[in-house]
């Protein structure tokens, strides 16, 4: 049935053709036509070409030997035209059986290879999330070892920065720190954001913003969507879209916060949340030792009643501020303060107003005083100030600004104000000394001075 067409064609086509050979004239010509076209005809249709040919040539024996055909020579022919249908037809056999076998093979190698496929791909997944969490992994041994290394606050902040940046990639963030006094939150970087603007802000911890919100709250927060939630939706103000909140929680107190945000939705996902989570409490554990050194350190340098430095710090700092002036060949000046009759000021009103009053002298000290300048407590009543790069005549200038602020100063004692003055003496670098302890030694003799002569004023070394 399947080649029904082709044979009935064959068959069909080989009787006519034997009409045709019987014809008178033409009919030579047509007894050799199939010639031609066998070849092709058993290449396209072997059935067709088959049948054909069966058909066609029996009908020629037949014709012949019945005597209808006057050529002789039938064997011939027969052979050549078995060998022009048989021999390429024999030929495209085995081209087609070579070429079913190997898409046979084909087929079971691509089976083969889709199975292959199919258990490598989550082989392959598998493989990248475990080169992902080792990533990870080897990032926070880096903050672990890096974090360690550092007692220094701003150091540790930094890290902190340049890790996030590196790690997670973030456009906007935002890291803020518990000042010295635990009152607030400074903002010490602003990646990404108006950094200016940012410095500027402090955030007290009382505050009714989102930032202190937070912080009280003392937990992570992570939003993919401001839109879908309370009380971020007000961000959406601010163009802001996805946010998160990390607090750098120790021991139940939040020391500092990262938070960052985007104005694109999902900026962050769950898993990178999670790994953030763990690198903030790293950074945590880094900063909250950082924060008690530098404490520590403050506290072993700074007189504990006026908040200046220790006598110890002035020392140190002046030696190495004599270097620099002897390095640059610059001029360096030394004050030395003295309270007027403070014995008699005590003996007054007591010691606690007494306390009260250097308080107030030491900020009127530091008040007047620059960023370059190093304010200190010397011992009891007597307070230093070393001035870098200032010559006699400006060191004087400062020393009577100091005095003058002091004497219109109403110091209170209870109700009542008081009136404080205070004697300086003056020495400058290099001229009347070269060496610390002979600086102060200059400074003070010019102090001592100011005393013999009536007090509330400045005398300036030489005498
Ligand atoms: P002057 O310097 O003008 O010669 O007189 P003075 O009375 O200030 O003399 P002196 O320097 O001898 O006295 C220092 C006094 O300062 C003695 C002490 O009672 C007082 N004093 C030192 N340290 C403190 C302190 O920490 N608190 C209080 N309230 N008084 C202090
Ligand atoms: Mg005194
Ligand atoms: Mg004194």
């Amino acid at each position: 049935m399947k080649h029904l067409v082709q044979k009935i064609a064959g068959v069909l086509w080989a009787v006519v053709l034997l009409g045709l050979t019987l014809l008178p004239g033409p009919g030579e010509f047509f007894a050799f036509s199939p010639v031609f076209f066998t070849t092709t005809l058993g290449f396209s249709f072997p059935v067709a070409g088959a049948w054909f040919l069966a058909v066609y040539l029996t009908g020629l024996a037949v014709g012949r030997a019945l005597g209808y055909f006057p050529q002789v020579w039938v064997a011939p022919e027969i052979l050549a035209m078995t060998a022009l249908y048989g021999v390429p037809t024999f030929l495209k056999g085995r081209q087609d059986r070579a070429r079913e076998s190997f898409q046979t093979q084909y087929a079971a190698d691509k089976q083969q290879y889709d199975v292959f496929r199919e258990t490598a791909e989550p082989l392959k997944k598998e493989n990248l999330q475990n080169e992902k969490q080792l990533r990870q992994i080897e990032h926070l041994y880096d903050v672990i070892k890096e974090a360690g290394s550092t007692l220094n606050v701003q150091e540790m902040i930094e890290l902190t920065r340049d890790f996030t940046e590196r790690m997670f990639d973030l456009p906007h963030f935002v890291i803020a720190v518990l000042s010295n006094d635990a009152k607030k939150y400074e903002i010490r970087i602003a990646s990404g954001c108006d950094e200016s603007l940012f410095r500027s802000f402090d955030i007290d911890l009382e505050d009714s913003g989102l930032a202190a919100f937070l912080s009280r709250e003392k937990k992570p927060v992570w939003v993919p969507s401001v839109a879908e939630k309370e009380p971020f939706s007000r961000l959406r103000n601010l163009a802001v879209k996805s946010f998160v909140f990390l607090p750098f929680l120790v021991q139940d107190r939040v020391i500092g916060f990262l938070c960052s945000y985007s104005n694109q939705e999902d900026f962050i996902d769950q898993d990178k949340f999670a790994h953030f989570q763990v690198f903030c409490n790293q950074i945590s554990i880094g900063l909250q030792k950082s924060l008690l050194y530098e404490k520590v350190q403050k506290l072993s340098i700074t007189d504990g009643l006026t908040k200046l430095f220790s006598h110890r710090h002035f020392k140190q700092r002046l030696e190495e501020e004599l270097i620099l002036a002897n390095r640059y060949s610059s001029q360096l000046s030394l004050l030395i303060l003295d309270i007027d009759h403070f014995k008699r000021y005590n003996d007054s009103y007591g010691h606690v107003a007494g306390d009260h009053v250097l308080m107030d002298v030491a900020r009127i000290l530091k008040e007047q005083s620059d960023m370059t300048h190093i304010a200190a407590r010397y011992g009891g009543e007597e307070m230093v100030l070393v001035a870098p790069e200032t010559t006699k005549e400006q060191a004087m200038e400062l020393a009577q600004k100091i005095r003058r602020a002091v004497e219109a100063y109403a110091f209170s004692v209870g109700k009542e104000t008081t009136q404080v003055t205070v004697s300086i003496g003056v020495a400058t670098y290099p001229q009347d000394s070269q060496t610390t302890l002979d600086l102060i030694a200059k400074a003070d003799k010019a102090l001592y001075a100011a005393k013999a002569r009536g007090r509330n004023r400045i005398v300036v070394y030489p005498l």
